[in-house]
């Protein structure tokens, strides 16, 4: 049975991993979206099911004690979790899931799924970071503070990952993320050729 692929992509909030996706989907429909659980609740325009599925805390923590989540975190407050079934389903019948999480849970997936192939997306600089951020309206002068301090962490981690994009120039960032999740397949192909020839030099 061919096997699908997990692409997990991270980055601060306010980088622009949204919109990056969203111009990455229409270049590539094949790849799917894993929708996520939170705590957290809907931004004007989110709809329930498609942006998330929005829980309360108790719905969340059942989720974990049944273990239905794939991974999760406790992010500015708010729990979020990947649902386990809908993505290993599709990764069996060869598709492949992209996962937009944060470092915590890509720290877990790279426990749990080593294969997963990771991407992290960077901002052209912090102070560029928090104007996208207050740009966005979005959240409260709290919130902004706590994804500020969260975003500094993150950022310090990036290394940890298999590939980094800087999201400076939007047109140019999407190109390069297009090359960085497709060349998952040139790295998995090498390792397959990798190991083909090392069999063969066994026998
Ligand atoms: P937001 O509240 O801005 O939608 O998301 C906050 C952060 O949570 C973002 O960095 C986003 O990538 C991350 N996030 C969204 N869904 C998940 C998830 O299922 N698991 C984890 N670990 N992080 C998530």
């Amino acid at each position: 049975m061919e096997i699908g692929k997990l692409i997990v992509l991270t980055g601060p909030s306010g980088v622009g991993k949204g919109t990056l996706w969203r111009s990455l989907w229409e270049r590539h429909p094949e790849l799917y979206l894993s929708v996520s659980a939170t705590t957290r609740s809907p931004r004007p325009g989110e709809v329930a099911g498609k942006h998330y599925y929005f829980v309360d805390r108790q719905q969340f923590e059942s989720m974990i004690s049944a273990g239905e989540l794939l991974e999760w975190a406790e992010y500015a407050g708010n729990y979020y979790g990947t649902p386990r079934p809908p993505v290993e389903e599709r990764i069996q019948r060869g598709e492949w899931v992209v996962l937009e999480i944060e470092l915590q849970g890509a720290r877990q997936v790279q426990q749990t799924f080593p294969s997963a192939w990771r991407v992290f997306i960077l901002p052209p600089s912090l102070a560029e970071l928090e104007r996208r951020i207050r740009e966005r309206g979005q959240d409260s002068a709290e919130a902004i503070a706590r994804r500020l301090q969260q975003a500094e962490v993150e950022i310090q981690a990036a290394s940890e990952f298999d590939v980094q994009v800087v999201n400076d120039d939007f047109e140019q960032a999407l190109l390069d993320l297009e090359a960085a999740i497709f060349s998952s397949q040139v790295a998995s192909l090498q390792f397959k050729i990798q190991n083909s020839k090392f069999k063969k030099g066994q026998k």
